[in-house]
């Protein structure tokens, strides 16, 4: 099971903090020409020096748009620190036309509150990141006033304008934190949920004992396997497994050392096959084998005899101590034209009764003079 990181979280805000990203772009390049408009309208006098300051951001958004066209997957991967910057540079250019009007007692630092407000509902930024740009936007707007190249002239103006800006940080920053809760919220559960269908998935599909897939799922994957080699014309085999005498394992050892060899005889099998072969739990102690892009001749001479021989030439540890167990095994090739797979798997079980019957531990490939020795 995958448990949710505080990683994977902030990777999950990245594709949403990108879109508002290119949203705050679109808007900037729109509104900031209309805001040199207003400019020219009343600073006439600086209206040159004006549109610089305006040009530039305008540019930022501009070239954030081509980024975005031509690298997608970094424009994603950065959206914060480009959001970050770019919103600087508008609340920046608004704080410049502050500056340049009226000092504190401009009207246009409505626009900064516009900007800050604007950007803390626009993204799902870490709270320290909101409270950065907050900051780094009100000492800029204060620095003429640090550095001496202005004062208030008008207090009560300047102090209200003072109390908007401050108060708008604290609007962005509790939106931002109210909103990251939110957002965890909504993931966790959605991991939970994830988490939860895939248990579901493997309650389903898998045998919780032997991890191999149980009888229903093996039966799905198996006709799947024999529709494809149907349509290709390709080679299919099937095998059936039965431990011998595993009644004898229970009834001297008990059931839970019965369950352990259960366990490792299934490991053996799994580590013994291909990727793409499917094996199931037929039964109790039964397996059940679909080997795809397999003859007959292979499945028999090379796969089934390899897993006769990792059983049988290695003892099994369990509580009990060592555990010396054999298997029997039919192979069976599809007959692709016509048959599915429990018509294969009942020839292979054919295979299976007759080396049970031969003795024991042997491989039996199933032919017709082994369908006409089979009991009616
Ligand atoms: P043979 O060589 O003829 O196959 O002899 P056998 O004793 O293995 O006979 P059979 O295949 O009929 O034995 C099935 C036994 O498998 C009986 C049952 O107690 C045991 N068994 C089935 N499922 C489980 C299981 O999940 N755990 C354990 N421990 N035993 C199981
Ligand atoms: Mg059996
Ligand atoms: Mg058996």
């Amino acid at each position: 099971m995958t448990a949710a990181t505080p990683n994977d979280f902030e990777a999950s805000l990245a594709p949403r903090n990108a879109a508002a990203l290119l949203v705050e772009a679109r808007l900037g390049i729109i509104f900031i020409p209309l805001f040199w408009a207003l400019d020219w309208f009343v600073m006439p006098e600086q209206a040159w020096l004006l549109l610089w300051i305006r040009v530039i951001p305008t540019a930022c958004g501009l070239s954030l748009l081509l980024l975005r066209r031509v690298a997608p997957r970094f424009f994603e991967r950065h959206a914060n620190p480009l959001a970050f910057g770019f919103s600087l540079m508008v609340a920046w250019s608004i704080a410049l036309m502050c500056f340049m009007h009226e000092g504190y007692e401009s009207q246009y630092y409505a626009g900064i509150n516009l900007v800050l407000l604007c950007v803390g509902l626009l993204f799902s930024w870490r709270t320290t990141m909101a409270i950065g740009f907050n900051l780094a936007i009100y000492l800029f707007y204060m620095a003429p006033l640090v550095l001496g190249l202005t004062s208030f002239d008008d207090l009560p103006l300047a102090l209200t304008n003072q109390f908007f800006l401050i108060a708008t940080a604290v609007v962005t920053t509790a939106s931002h934190a109210h909103r990251r809760a939110l957002e965890r919220r909504e993931f966790d559960a959605q991991i939970a949920q994830q988490n939860l269908l895939a248990e579901v998935q493997t309650m389903a599909t898998i045998d919780w004992l032997t991890n191999l897939y149980n009888r229903r799922h093996f039966f799905r994957l198996g006709e799947e396997e024999i529709a494809r080699a149907r349509r290709y014309r390709h080679d299919i085999s099937v095998i059936m497994i039965d431990i011998d005498h595993f009644k004898a394992v229970n009834d001297t050892y008990g059931h839970s050392v019965g369950d352990e060899v259960l366990c490792a005889i299934a490991k053996r099998i799994l580590a013994g096959l291909r990727q793409s072969d499917i094996a199931g739990r037929y039964g109790g102690e039964e397996f059940a084998l679909v080997l795809p892009e397999t003859d007959l001749e292979s499945a028999a001479e090379i796969v089934a005899e390899r897993l006769r021989d990792t059983i049988a030439a290695r003892p099994i540890d369990t509580a009990e101590g060592p555990l010396h167990v054999t298997i029997s095994v039919g192979v069976a090739g599809v007959d692709v034209t016509h048959e599915n797979l429990l018509d294969a798997l009942s020839r292979a079980d054919s295979g299976l009764y007759a080396a049970k019957h031969a003795g024991r531990n042997k491989v039996i490939r199933w032919t017709s003079e082994l369908a006409r020795a089979a009991p009616a």
